[in-house]
């Protein structure tokens, strides 16, 4: 199990992550709570479109095929965006392990650095893939990069003072979850297939519900936005 600490931190991290202006993570600690070990290959193969070294690559085709079962009404988020199979260097510094999937607008490195030739990357790790949780990481990936994308300079009609990614953000605000990562798991379950079993790691530790308006509010934005 994680520990109060550890989560806090955890919490905290994403907190300096959103002041980044960067939004990722999917925390991977449910193979670990449930007991479960999985063995991920040693990070050696640069196998990925943009040619990283130091990822894990091997289920690249797998996770590729996984972003094409996207919902159309998402795809506009993918414009110009690269799937990538493997641990992301930032992210992955700053937790100390590989996260389950990263949304990369401006391509961080390790040491802080942006513009690397990852910027606009999901990054979707082994662990996902091997786990069955690939498919719900990329919907929870692609809704960060849908609020990223499509949400800042969006106004629903009548509400010109707050800008949509404003108003969802207000609309998810929990006293310790971070609201942009509840919003990203509430695109898993607007857009999820039916009768799956979802990964939402946000939702299940924070025990929060998607209210039926909120993925309505939800759906209107992505709607809206993409227009
Ligand atoms: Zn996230």
């Amino acid at each position: 199990m994680v520990s109060v600490s550890k989560a806090v931190a955890f919490i905290a991290f994403v907190g300096v992550a959103l002041v980044l202006g960067w939004v990722a993570l999917l925390q991977a600690t449910q193979a670990e709570a449930s007991g479960q070990t999985v063995a991920v290959p040693a990070p050696e193969v640069p196998i990925n479109s943009i040619g990283y070294q130091g990822v894990e690559g091997g289920y690249q085709n797998h996770v590729e095929n996984v972003a094409t079962t996207i919902p159309e009404e998402l795809l506009p988020a993918l414009k110009g965006l690269t799937f990538v199979n493997g641990c992301h260097p930032w992210t992955t510094s700053k937790l100390g392990k590989c996260a389950l999937g990263t949304f990369d607008s401006a391509g961080w490195d390790a040491d802080e650095s942006v513009g690397h030739k990852w910027s606009n990357t999901i990054w979707v790790s082994t662990r996902a893939v091997i786990t069955g949780t690939a498919s719900d990481v990329v919907l929870h990936e692609t809704g960060h990069a849908f609020v990223h994308n499509f949400f800042d300079d969006c106004y629903f009609p009548g509400q010109a003072e707050k800008s949509v990614k404003d108003l969802l953000m207000t609309y998810f605000a929990h006293d310790q979850a971070p609201p942009a990562e509840l919003l990203a798991d509430a695109f898993v379950v607007a857009y999820g297939k039916d009768g799956s079993t979802r990964h939402t790691y946000y939702l299940d530790k924070f025990n929060y519900g998607v209210s039926d308006d909120a993925l309505a509010a939800v759906r209107a934005a992505v709607w809206l936005c993409s227009q």
